[in-house]
């Protein structure tokens, strides 16, 4: 089921999520109707937030993005990104490296805004899966930065808070005029 995307303005977005204690059939689902969601919307990533919940559950998929290289490792051993994918992330902690990296990022929730951004390149994560397995991997690359930008949205943060003053201030007609227009739909 297509779920509906919700844009900057939106205050849902900047609620931290409450952790998922048990993988129930429900989460199951929504895990389904987000992944079912970012492929319609051609996104990468896309958090629970996005879809007006306040939870700490988010999917991604970088199977599409052949350009931007991502890495993962397994216990120590490299293997094949594709695999992996989707990836449902349920309360993901995440040990960010040291070494940082900037790239362009978009978000759903900010339709046809693209910045650089500095993160790290790469990072450890612990989190369960869609059927509530405990999982440990190591990223780096697109991944990577997949990973942080939908782990951020688990705790309200946005991509917006991670560009630089001068990129910010840059979009800042457009950051406006979407927030207007978000706030202006809730208010009908
Ligand atoms: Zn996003």
């Amino acid at each position: 089921m297509l779920l509906d995307v919700v844009k900057y303005g939106h205050p849902v977005l900047r609620k931290k999520g409450e952790k998922i204690g048990v993988v129930t059939p429900e989460i199951k689902k929504l895990a389904a109707d987000m992944l079912e969601t970012m492929h319609a919307a051609k996104g990468i990533g896309l958090a629970a937030q996005q879809v007006g919940l306040g939870l700490q559950l988010a999917v991604i998929d970088v199977r599409e993005a052949t350009d931007r290289p991502s890495t993962l490792t397994v216990k120590g051993q490299p293997v094949e990104v594709n695999d992996f994918m989707p990836l449902v992330l349920i309360n993901p902690e995440l040990k960010p490296g040291d070494q940082p990296a900037a790239g362009t990022e978009g978000c759903l929730s900010f339709p046809e805004i693209f910045a650089e951004i500095v993160r790290p390149e790469s990072v450890d994560v612990v989190a369960l899966n869609g059927k509530g397995e405990r999982i440990e991997f190591h990223c780096g690359g697109l991944l990577a930065r997949v990973v942080q930008h939908e782990t951020d949205h688990l705790h309200g943060i946005l991509f917006i808070d991670r560009m630089s003053r001068e990129t910010k201030a840059e979009l800042k007609p457009q950051l406006d005029e979407l927030q207007a227009a978000t706030k202006a739909t809730l208010k009908q």
